[in-house]
């Protein structure tokens, strides 16, 4: 069933779009995504661009990718990149769509032009903070700029300066005449041009004035003839602005803004500001940390779009402000690749077995299974042989009764092979563990229990000591330990960095991943789902990257609290 056709949905805007659609079919659905290159794109841009380029698709029209280029001083070309490649990597494009503001300074100036002959804009003396000092506040009206009566002809020639670079920065300003008793402070005479000596990664030195956001944004969208004009809840204030521009300029296009709740996640943060902190202090490696909510940074994760996309779609679009839970994208993430991810097995923590029964020199080839569930993916060859590791955690000296690993005297099964005894246990001279003798049983072979015998309940995974891969394993975690690190204003949010965010481990994988490429996903057996990354992994130094745990460990330790 399409939107076309559904009833509600949990996105207000599809089925809102949906209606109108059914009242006027000819209706384009033209958005816009319109990111400010000062910083890596995140999680909840994200969202907004699932929804602004998932809507176009849906209803057969399209999405404009726009650079709001307006500010000259904070904007990067190592952003502009960064956005175009996160965008196309989460499967969606623009097409011949791309734009900027910036291309639309000369039809943005002669707005600003028409605003002026028509009355509805001056040219202002007055200082950036006299300005803000005169325009009130929510319980008090703002007052007139003594400049604000003057005639067209004057603001037309004193604009005309501005914009030759007769002034120098701050010295004037362009604003609206609306009115400076409205109770919506964006409609108090709001500034529409400032005077910049500064020049512009695009337009270079062509301007010395640059409009400001409101004005900018919205005629933007006129312009390109956007429809529907998808922006989030704090712009709901700025619509009668937006409206009154279209309005006063009598524009040929009408964009519909339509607001909706930001995405907000427990146990991230998406300020710019504080995720540009964490970068520069380097709490984290760079914007592609895998710990970071950006879209790099989960893409080096091993988070996949279609989990990204998967999410977006899950928690709707409102107009009701929320957080939601980080379990809630992990456990897309889960879903995604247990679907999608072939299996191998990894030791994190190894501890040497040797098995003495079995021959020296022997080496068997035993059999799994690529994916439980997709016999056409095919199986993989495991290595066994006498010496094997598993993994420190399935091996306890005083196990309980309920421990069904292996234990001094105790039994377990490897995993695709056999059940090994365990005889004797070696230690170092600091105590700790570093060889168990074991021996197998030639008759378990691939899960069979001989006649007579217990069935040995526990089954653990486990790498060959002498053909495995060594690899560098890089167990994530969450970056904060508390829900709202930015909460507690008197505290600084860098001190609830989870220091157990990053734990290196030095282990060893199957081999049958020899000769892997970087941006692979695996669920190693029974440990979680890895990457190999995409920055640093190579065929010849295996490093894999943490994406999710099989389950949400979280949750247990929020039910233990
Ligand atoms: P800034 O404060 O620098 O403007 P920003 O996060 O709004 O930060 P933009 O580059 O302006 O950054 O954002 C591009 C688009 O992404 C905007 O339309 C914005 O509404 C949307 N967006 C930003 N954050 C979120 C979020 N958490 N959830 C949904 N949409 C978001
Ligand atoms: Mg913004």
């Amino acid at each position: 069933m399409t939107s076309e056709t559904s009833s509600k949905s949990n996105n207000f805007i599809k089925d809102y779009i949906s209606k109108v659609r059914k009242e006027n079919p000819s209706k384009q659905v033209v958005t816009r995504f319109p990111p400010e290159p000062n910083g890596y794109l995140h999680i909840g841009h994200a969202k907004s661009i699932c929804l602004n380029f998932g809507l176009a698709e849906e209803f057969g029209g399209r999405c404009h990718l726009r650079f709001d280029d307006t500010n000259p001083v904070t904007e990067d070309p190592e952003y502009v990149e960064s956005i175009k490649k996160d965008i196309q990597w989460l499967g969606f494009g623009w097409g011949e769509h791309l734009y900027h503001a910036s291309d639309y300074f000369d039809q943005l100036h002669d707005y600003a032009v028409q605003l002026i002959k028509k009355g509805y804009a001056f040219v202002d003396d007055c200082s950036a903070d006299e300005i803000k000092k005169m325009r009130g506040s929510l319980t008090e009206q703002g007052q007139n700029s003594p400049y604000r009566d003057r005639t067209p002809e004057e603001n037309l020639e004193l604009f005309q300066k501005m914009r030759e670079g007769a002034f120098k920065d701050g010295e004037k300003v362009l604003r609206a005449k609306i009115d400076m008793t409205s109770p919506n402070m964006n409609l108090r005479d709001p500034l529409l041009y400032r005077i910049r000596h500064t020049s512009h990664d695009r337009t270079g030195d062509k301007w010395c004035i640059y409009p400001l956001y409101d004005f900018a944004h919205g005629l933007s969208d006129e312009i390109e003839a956007i429809t529907f004009s998808i922006c989030t809840l704090e712009f709901e204030d700025h619509r009668p602005l937006y409206d009154w521009f279209l309005e006063v300029l009598e524009t040929p296009n009408r964009p519909q803004q339509i607001e909706f709740a930001k995405l907000n996640l427990d146990h991230i943060i998406t300020s710019k500001r504080r995720l540009l902190r964490l970068v520069e202090e380097k709490y984290v490696t760079g914007w592609d940390d895998p710990r970071m909510p950006t879209i790099s940074g989960l893409r080096r994760r091993g988070v996949t779009p279609a989990s990204i996309r998967k999410f977006a779609e899950t928690v709707g679009v409102t107009k009701k402000n929320s957080v939601i839970s980080l379990s809630t994208l992990e456990h897309a993430v889960r879903e995604d690749l247990d679907e999608n991810a072939p299996r191998a097995m990894a030791v994190l923590d190894p501890i040497k077995i040797v098995i003495e029964n079995y021959p020296e020199e022997k080496v068997e080839e035993l059999t799994g299974q690529r994916h439980p569930k997709k016999e056409d993916w095919g199986s993989r060859k495991i290595p066994f042989t006498r010496e094997i590791y598993i993994d420190r955690e399935d091996f306890l000296e005083e196990a309980p009764k309920s421990f069904f690993r292996l234990k001094p005297d105790g039994k377990v099964r490897l995993r695709y092979g056999y059940v090994i005894h365990c005889h004797e246990v070696k230690k170092n001279t600091a105590g700790e563990v570093v060889e168990l003798r074991c021996t197998y049983d030639e008759r378990t072979k691939g899960g069979v229990t001989p006649e007579g015998e217990k069935k040995v309940k526990g089954i653990i995974h486990w790498v060959s000591a002498t053909h495995g891969l060594p690899a560098e394993i890089r167990v994530y975690d969450r970056l904060f330990t508390v829900p709202n690190p930015s909460a507690d204003k008197e505290k600084d949010f860098v001190e609830f960095i989870n220091p157990e965010s990053l734990i290196v481990k030095k282990g060893f994988v199957e081999a049958s991943l020899k000769g892997i490429e970087a941006g692979k996903n695996f669920q190693f057996e029974r440990l979680g789902f890895f990457f190999s990354d995409l920055k640093e992994h190579t065929p010849s130094n295996l490093i894999f990257n943490r994406t999710v745990t099989l389950k949400d460990t979280w949750a247990k330790v929020a039910t233990k609290d």
